[in-house]
């Protein structure tokens, strides 16, 4: 593919000119440009903001019914579904994951965007009839209005598909702001929302940093919602803009999933779940399982297992088809994440795994790896990585297991395995996160709602309450009859 270069995307038409730079993202994987993208400014930014909100006040988009909308999103997951592989094409290139994942992030935003077109035609209220004979109250259920979309580089397409058919099936307008690292799928998104037939101002993308655009957009006074996504630290920045405007946010961030083996687990499956919970997407996943805790009666054989099925994992080109693990999305990421495996050895943990820069690479790849005899007190244990590099920490009981996957400031997801569904339901009900998945590994479906505790966040994405983030309820109280005067002099 030759470089693909991006204008801004504001009221429906190319957005460009002096006083903006450019940002070129060069492959992680090989090195060469992929894209370039515009480098807003915070005018930019005003703009968007002003054609969202032009388009939310006097626009035909928050006006539609359901059933319009739905078809309208219905017709973008379709051009989205038709143009999967030019969109798996790029998300390769610009985030250096493996293209069998890339396919099914893209398979993934096509059904979040037909779960969210249902929805459209779903909106309702509900209506109170028990108030006594002469009162009646509706509770109308209205979009919130112009919405801020902050999203990271681990999954453009599919975090970008995680929220803006919400917002436009509520009927908001949206300005999107995705990660400086992969904007290419937002904008190729946008464009096809156009030829879906979604007016112009209705979905705005505005690309460039997040000290700047991404700053000034969860700032601005002209909106009324920010949905974020990315990192605790920028997460922290984010909730303090809104709150300074009194505008509510919804904010997922990052985790430190622990996956919990005990021994009456199908431990085949769990090998593999234990794989998949953090080997998956380069490591670089918010709900990785980046800490393995196993019943010590199993340990020794089930960590074998483990490492032997790890040694088989292939890094290299994400184009390839056999490719488990790509490249790392930059320099500085893969420096950070080496720093956390020197960290590993440094404090104690036993290296059998990995560690290294994968022979044979040019990019940012590193071998998949793995720590056991992990402590609490290790940093490794505590920081969110990132990466390919598994904890692993030995329990004896069920209480144990339960404190240690607590012992974190996150809360986003974690994995149970066992066959016994008193020990799921127990460990489920006591782990503190707002996923659990049982017997199963970074799964999931359009119609369930993805949230955070403690220092992975607040606030819903996707399912029934990720749609209600993006509409606000209006309480209408009517009075019927002759009424009994208040003041009576
Ligand atoms: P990041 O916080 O660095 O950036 C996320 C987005 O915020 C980017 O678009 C960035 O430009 C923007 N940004 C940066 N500074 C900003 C500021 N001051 N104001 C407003 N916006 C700003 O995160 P990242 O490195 O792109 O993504 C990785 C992180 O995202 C990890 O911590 C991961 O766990 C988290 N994540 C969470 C979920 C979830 O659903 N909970 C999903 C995916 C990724």
């Amino acid at each position: 593919m030759p470089v693909r270069t991006y204008t801004q995307f504001i009221g429906g038409q190319p957005v460009d000119g002096p006083g903006r730079g450019t940002i070129e993202r060069r492959s992680p994987s090989s090195g060469l440009p992929v894209a370039r993208y515009c480098e807003g400014t915070t005018d930019d930014v005003d703009l968007a903001v002003d054609a969202a909100r032009a388009a939310f006040e006097e626009g035909p988009w928050p006006r539609l019914s359901g059933m319009e909308r739905a078809v309208i999103l219905n017709r973008l997951a379709g051009l989205i579904h038709d143009n999967r592989d030019r969109l798996v094409q790029i998300e390769v290139e610009e985030a250096g994951k493996p293209i069998r994942f890339a396919r099914g992030d893209l398979d993934g935003a096509v059904g979040l965007t037909r779960y969210a077109a249902s929805l459209a035609m779903q909106m309702s209220g509900s209506t109170y009839t028990n108030l006594g004979p002469d009162r009646t109250a509706l509770l109308t259920r209205e979009p919130i209005g112009v919405v801020a979309l902050v999203t990271p580089w681990n999954f453009p397409a599919l975090i970008v598909a995680q929220k803006m058919p919400f917002a436009l099936a509520a009927g908001c307008t949206v300005v999107l702001k995705p990660s400086e690292f992969t904007s290419g799928t937002a904008f190729e998104i946008a464009e096809l929302a156009t030829q879906a037939g979604i007016p112009a101002g209705v979905f705005n993308v505005v690309s460039g940093y997040g000290a700047t655009v991404g700053d000034h957009l969860t700032s601005h006074p002209g909106v009324d919602f920010v949905s974020f996504t990315g990192s605790t630290r920028t997460g922290r920045q984010v909730v303090g803009n809104t709150a300074r405007n009194l505008v509510k946010s919804s904010v997922e961030l990052g985790g430190k999933s622990a996956s919990i083996v005990f021994s009456d687990a199908d431990l085949d499956a769990a090998v593999d779940g234990a794989l998949t919970g953090v080997f998956f997407n380069n490591g670089e996943c918010c709900i990785s399982g980046s800490r393995l805790f196993v019943q010590s009666s199993i340990a020794d054989e089930f960590v074998a297992r483990v490492v032997d099925r790890s040694r088989r994992i292939v890094v290299g080109d994400p184009f390839d088809e056999a490719t488990d693990i790509g490249a790392l999305i930059d320099e500085r990421h893969l420096d950070r994440v080496m720093g956390f495996v020197r960290s590993g050895v440094d404090e104690g943990a036993q290296l059998l795994l990995g560690g290294r820069l994968a022979a044979g690479t040019a990019g940012h790849f590193l071998e998949a790896t793995i720590f056991d005899r992990v402590d609490p007190k290790m940093t490794i244990f505590r920081e969110e990585i990132f990466g390919p590099v598994l904890s692993i920490t030995r329990f004896d009981t069920v209480e144990d297991a339960v404190r240690l996957a607590n012992d974190t400031t996150y809360g986003l997801s974690n994995y149970v395995w066992s066959k016994n569904i008193d020990t799921v339901l127990t460990v489920s009900r006591r782990l503190k996160s707002g996923w659990v998945q049982a017997n199963t590994a970074i799964d999931g479906a359009p119609q369930l709602p993805l949230t955070g505790v403690k220092g992975s966040g607040f606030g819903y994405e996707m399912g029934q309450a990720g749609f209600e983030e993006f509409t606000q309820l209006k309480t209408l109280l009517i009075h019927t009859g002759p009424r009994v005067p208040v003041f009576r002099n």
